[in-house]
């Protein structure tokens, strides 16, 4: 991912290297380049202009400076405006003084919820927590199986109705996890919830049923940043319908041009948590906005 958006402004950047300072045509045109860079990188509108109006706005107010030449200078306001886009600092999970802490997922179906509650689990257990992993998504065909599975593999305990024994009810099953959750000291307990395939009012009710059923410390928006600006769109309907507090990006190791990943925080005003990059249980980690920027312009 971003391989385009950082070959194009690997491209913009060499331009400026010959220039002894920036002329106003300079930066207009850097700034025209820079915005072909970011719309085929399949970045919102707004987040491109917003950006982009950063960058004239500093590049004009730039200090001639000893340290720096113009192409440097670029550099260094294009990844501060990246970080910034990318929501600045690290959002760490927030644990409740009460436990159990309570992360609800939700998303569109496909978007990776079922494999990040099982990657979830076994990072919460490295930093020393005992999760529980609770099956809720009662719609997809063997989402239930298919998180006993990633549970097993994690090695964390999974919350999973009983075939047979009438608990066919997601909000029961997820006000049932805590209770559990309580009794064998569980300190956090993550919610697998049903997506569909695409934006839907009855799905969108059960998540508002289940967050008003057990309050959640936390509700994570799990995206596919694959699925480019629908990602924008998605995310906006879940914020009306749900609401949530920070952002998963899952398949970043997928060749998208990575615009999702762009726009998502900046578009929503919630922070980007936690990044997917493949199926694997490790192939997961806290997203650090500065690290990702530092990657794009590599
Ligand atoms: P859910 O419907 O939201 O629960 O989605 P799943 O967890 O079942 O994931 C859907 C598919 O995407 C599965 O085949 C996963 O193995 C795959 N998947 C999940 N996360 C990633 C990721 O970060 N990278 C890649 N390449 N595949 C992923």
């Amino acid at each position: 991912m971003f391989e385009t958006l950082s070959d194009r402004l690997t491209t913009v950047f060499s331009s400026l290297r010959s220039k002894g300072r920036l002329s106003e045509s300079d930066i207009n045109a850097t700034a025209r380049e820079i915005r072909v860079a970011l719309l085929e990188a399949d970045v919102a509108l707004p987040v491109v202009k917003d950006f982009i109006a950063q960058i004239r706005e500093r590049a004009r107010g730039a200090e001639v400076s000893q340290a720096l030449n113009p192409a440097q200078q670029v550099v260094k306001i294009v990844n501060d405006e990246l970080i910034n886009i990318l929501g600045g600092e690290t959002r760490r999970v927030r644990f409740a003084k009460r436990p159990p802490t309570v992360i609800m997922l939700a998303g569109l179906q496909g978007a990776g919820k079922t494999t990040l509650a099982g990657k979830l689990g076994r990072w919460l257990k490295s930093e020393g927590h005992a999760p529980l992993l609770v099956a809720a998504d009662l719609q997809r065909p063997n989402a239930v199986q298919q998180l006993e599975v990633v549970g097993e593999r994690a090695g964390v305990a999974v919350f999973a109705p009983e075939p047979g024994n009438g608990v066919g009810d997601p909000i029961e099953v997820a006000r049932r996890s805590i209770e559990q959750a309580r009794h064998a000291q569980h300190d956090v307990v993550v919610i697998d919830t049903a997506g569909r395939l695409g934006v839907d009012a009855e799905m969108m009710q059960q998540a508002a049923d289940i967050r008003d059923a057990v309050e959640p410390d936390e509700i994570l928006f799990v995206v596919d940043a694959m699925i480019g600006q629908d990602a924008v769109t998605t995310a906006q309907a879940f914020l009306d319908g749900v609401g949530f507090d920070g952002v998963v990006l899952t398949k970043l190791d997928g060749d998208a041009r990575g615009g999702a990943a762009l726009s998502v925080r900046h578009i929503t005003g919630r922070p980007i948590m936690f990044a997917s990059t493949g199926e694997k249980l490790e192939d997961f980690d806290v997203f650090h906005p500065d690290r990702m920027a530092g990657r794009i312009l590599d």
